[in-house]
């Protein structure tokens, strides 16, 4: 399939000491780390497979290459005779599938998380026998039939949609569009997480519809909910909405500026059987923020979820505002110890920074800050310990006390 014999594969010189990142576990090549002159890139065609070698001479694995993209290459395998082919698949995904299924009694979670799941570009979530596809790179849109063909034989999947609408395929020069491949697929899914049914929008939803990575801090807020009043912001369809309720608070708001995403909340509390609970507002959330502090009102626990205020790394500055803004106006009209779950889902905002932010924000208002618990994106989200950027869902839940 992809190609008959690796050792064949056209050989991608790297520059000397290019090679580092990639024997210290990484996948990626940066176009300017090859050697243009023993290797053009304009030689091969998007997602063409190669061999990279080290400028002397030393084999340091098997991948593909795109010459549209500034990450230009990535490894696939570090085995010299491992042909990246239908039983390499077959193999990756197995060994996906079989983490998932001992983390997972239910069939919902994200089946293959790129780069940590051994396959640089290639995204799967699993709705029961639904699977939505996401390819990122021009190395496994080559591919793709194949990686159809596998999922039908291993997953015996009723249906198979390719999600390939996301921004990462325009850094790849590839086309955008979204195509059920194979079976038929409806047009809401029932998501089963933590104890609760949230039907999605697998073909027009945020990413694959739902965001399968906040799993365990749902589940987490769940403590702190009892008879309380909760607001949920940046809802989308109430993932944490609903598991508050279910977990008996006297009232959840969830804010989104999405009123398509908020029609689902209120399927999805009525579906619970919550829907006298929850309650939904269409508005940004930061102007929400500022109207409840006009009207002086008051939340004991408040989740800031918020879409990647940081999504390239230039967008730093303005986004560390965002997320400073927003947890400053979360903090006032949070009650006097008030619990505060704050997520980003940036990986250009690190750990550190995000704390800083934190912190500085409680100093900022006057208030002291416990921090109860740290979280990060689920077990189907594993993340690559030589990738950092495998690595981005980071949540604090802190209690927001008056000063100490
Ligand atoms: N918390 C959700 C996921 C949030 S996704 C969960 O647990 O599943 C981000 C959501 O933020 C999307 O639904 C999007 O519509 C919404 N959104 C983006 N910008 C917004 C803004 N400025 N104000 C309010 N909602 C916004």
């Amino acid at each position: 399939m992809i190609a008959p014999a690796m050792v064949e594969a056209a050989p991608l010189f790297l520059k000397p000491n290019e090679d580092r990142r990639l024997r210290a576990g990484h996948t990626w090549v940066f176009s300017n780390e090859v050697d243009i002159v023993k290797s053009p890139l304009t030689a091969f065609e998007p997602g063409a497979t190669v061999s990279f070698l080290s400028s002397n001479n030393q084999f340091l694995g098997h991948g593909y290459v795109n010459p549209h993209s500034l990450i230009c290459a990535r490894v696939v395998t570090r085995h010299r005779d491992q042909a990246l082919d239908s039983s390499l698949l077959v193999h990756r995904l197995n060994v996906a599938l079989g983490l998932r299924e001992r983390c997972f009694s239910e069939a919902f979670y994200r089946l293959f998380y790129g780069d940590a799941d051994g396959l640089p570009g290639l995204i799967i979530d699993r709705y029961g026998d639904v699977l939505i596809v996401q390819i990122t790179t021009a190395g496994v849109e080559k591919i793709k039939d194949h990686v159809v063909s596998t999922l039908q034989k291993v997953m015996k999947p009723a249906a198979i949609v390719l999600r390939n609408d996301t921004a990462a395929r325009e850094l790849e020069n590839l086309p955008v569009y979204v195509e059920t491949v194979f079976g038929s697929c409806p047009t809401t899914l029932a998501v089963s997480e933590n104890g609760a049914t949230y039907w999605v929008n697998a073909a027009s939803g945020q990413k694959t519809g739902w965001f399968y990575d906040q799993r365990i801090n749902r589940a987490r807020l769940r403590n702190y909910v009892r008879d309380r009043t909760v607001l949920d912001l940046f809802s989308y369809v109430g993932g944490f909405a609903v598991q508050a309720a279910l977990g008996g608070a006297r009232s959840v708001l969830a804010v989104d500026s999405s009123a398509h995403a908020l029609e689902l909340v209120e399927q999805n509390a009525m579906v619970n059987g919550v829907k006298d609970v929850v309650s939904t507002r269409c508005e940004d959330a930061f102007d929400a923020l500022r109207a409840l502090r006009e009207e002086r009102e008051h939340f004991d626990v408040i989740v800031l979820d918020p879409p990647a205020f940081i999504p390239r790394r230039k967008d730093a500055k303005a986004g560390l505002g965002a997320y400073q803004r927003l947890m400053q106006l979360a903090m006032q009209v949070l009650s006097r110890d008030g619990i505060l779950l704050t997520a980003s889902c940036s990986y250009h905002l690190q750990w550190d920074a995000f704390h800083r932010i934190l912190t500085k924000t409680a100093r900022h208002v006057d208030r002291q800050l416990q921090i109860i618990e740290t979280g990060h994106q689920g077990p189907d989200h594993p993340i690559h310990p030589a990738i950092p950027e495998t690595e981005y869902l980071k949540a604090y839940i802190c209690r927001v006390l008056p000063t100490f």
